[in-house]
């Protein structure tokens, strides 16, 4: 029997640690410095508070944990990472505090894998230790969904391949030292087979930044999503990551762990916001008596109980179906968990506003911030509804169209040959709840 909800005591001893450091550390830190500042390394901010705050994380063996043995990191898994990263999703800033933020950690794993040793010296590296941020460059205005209308492409000229075209949404651009982008080298194949992955340093000339499209809620144009056209960008022929035609496998790769690190974290989130309804509900009074003696809040805590407590299982389950047949056997459930994570997200916070009240909806609490990011969970790495095809294809898989023109679970000739199979005993029975 190998099935285990226990977690080994001296990770537990980690994690208690984690919890604290990132509850009395880091949060406050959350509160006086916007989230955009997180990928602006140059930033007092980052060498005064969180470059302290990260060594303590190294001395304590929790930094970058997203890295497997074989590429430089601790091997933990993604079941531990879960458990650390329900924690770190409470506060914006514990992810790099820890090594371990989108888009950087994905990117990360993909220099491991697919960079030179000189690429790796001068990113990956850095990168690893907190001094630069990246930029993943893939979506295109025209359509994110769908790649096969992406018209980014890339030409080799003698040596060197030449970028041309725009992107859309790439984060942190403004930010980061190194994009992995996206572009076409062979336009005659199905995308799948004829986009490829480049490696392309951020003071190559020839990128321009459009605009860099904010979030609801940010002023325009201070956001942090660049709308950007690459125009003429060279690159070493070296660049092209995993070899010409390799991008989706590479994409996949990285897209899988980010999205099941974003639900890790949208756990911590909605524990958050759980905590915040029940504090609530057993301290404001109306007509006589606390909210929570009332049958709709306690549905409402009820409900947000249930529904986080079945996507905390969903999403370790996942972590542990990647940790024991690996990323690609977890297809499924990675995508039911991106799906998932929105839902869970929109509701518990949803609740946890209206138990507020006014004050929910007021910019006096974190909730109506913590609102947006359940359709951001919903669209970016892809809309729920592309996911939910894939897990509908995964579930059809398994089937086989019934041998006959009726169903196999149709009943008369069910019932017909259960009753001569036992038709020794039951001269006189007549089954009366065939199932
Ligand atoms: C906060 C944030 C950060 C992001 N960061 C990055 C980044 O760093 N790099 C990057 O490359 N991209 C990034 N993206 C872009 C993201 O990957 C795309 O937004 C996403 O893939 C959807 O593409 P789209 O926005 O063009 O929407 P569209 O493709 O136009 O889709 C719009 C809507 O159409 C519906 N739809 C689409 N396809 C189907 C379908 N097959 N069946 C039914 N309905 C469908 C869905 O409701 C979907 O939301 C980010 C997005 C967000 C919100």
């Amino acid at each position: 029997m190998a099935w285990d909800f226990s977690t080994e005591p001296e990770f537990q001893d980690k994690l208690e640690w984690l919890a604290e450091f990132v509850i009395t550390e880091v949060e406050p830190i959350d509160l006086a410095f916007r989230s955009e500042l997180i990928y602006d390394k140059s930033h007092p901010v980052h060498a005064e508070l969180i470059k302290p705050l990260q060594e303590q994380v190294k001395a304590q063996g929790l930094w970058a944990c997203h890295l497997g043995a074989d590429l430089g990191g601790l091997g933990y898994g993604q079941v531990k990472l879960a458990l650390m990263n329900e924690i770190l999703g409470r506060s914006s800033w514990a992810p790099s505090t820890f090594g371990c933020q989108a888009p950087d950690s994905g990117n990360a794993e993909i220099l491991a894998h697919y960079g030179t040793r000189e690429q790796q010296d001068r990113f990956l590296k850095p990168l690893l230790d907190g001094d630069i941020v990246s930029c993943f460059s893939m979506t295109e205005p025209q359509g994110g969904s769908d790649p096969a209308t992406f018209t980014c492409s890339a030409v080799l000229d003698s040596d060197e391949w030449v970028i041309n075209g725009e992107k859309w949404f790439s984060s942190n651009l403004r930010y980061a030292a190194f994009a992995i982008v996206m572009a076409v080298t062979d336009p005659d194949v199905p995308i799948y087979k004829g986009a490829s992955m480049f490696l392309v340093p951020t003071d190559t000339p020839g990128i321009n930044i459009i605009r860099n499209v904010g979030l609801s809620g940010e002023p325009l144009g201070e956001g942090t999503h660049a709308y950007v056209r690459y125009e003429n960008v060279r690159v070493p022929a070296e660049n092209v990551l995993g070899g010409p035609g390799q991008a989706f496998v590479i994409a996949q790769t990285r897209l899988g762990g980010g999205r099941i690190h974003h639900a890790m974290r949208t756990i911590g989130m909605c524990q958050k916001a759980l905590d915040m309804m029940c504090q609530r509900a057993v301290s404001r009074t109306t007509q006589g008596s606390l909210l929570a003696s009332k049958g709709a809040v306690q549905e409402y805590v009820a409900d947000s109980w249930i529904e986080l407590h079945q996507f905390r299982l969903m999403v370790l389950h996942a972590a542990w179906v990647i940790d024991n047949e690996g990323g690609a056997r977890a297809r499924k459930e990675i995508a039911a968990v991106k799906v998932a994570t929105a839902k869970v997200m929109k509701d518990i916070v949803f609740r946890a506003m209206h138990v507020h009240g006014s004050l929910g909806v007021s910019n006096e609490l974190p909730l109506a911030g913590m609102w947006m990011a359940a359709p951001i969970m919903g669209i970016a790495d892809g809309p729920t509804e592309v996911h939910k095809i894939t897990v509908a294809r995964q579930v059809l898989k398994q089937y086989a169209p019934s041998p006959g023109m009726f169903p196999t679970f149709h009943l008369p000739d069910r019932v017909a040959a259960a009753r001569e199979k036992f038709a020794h005993l039951m001269d006189n029975e007549i089954a009366n709840n065939p199932i």
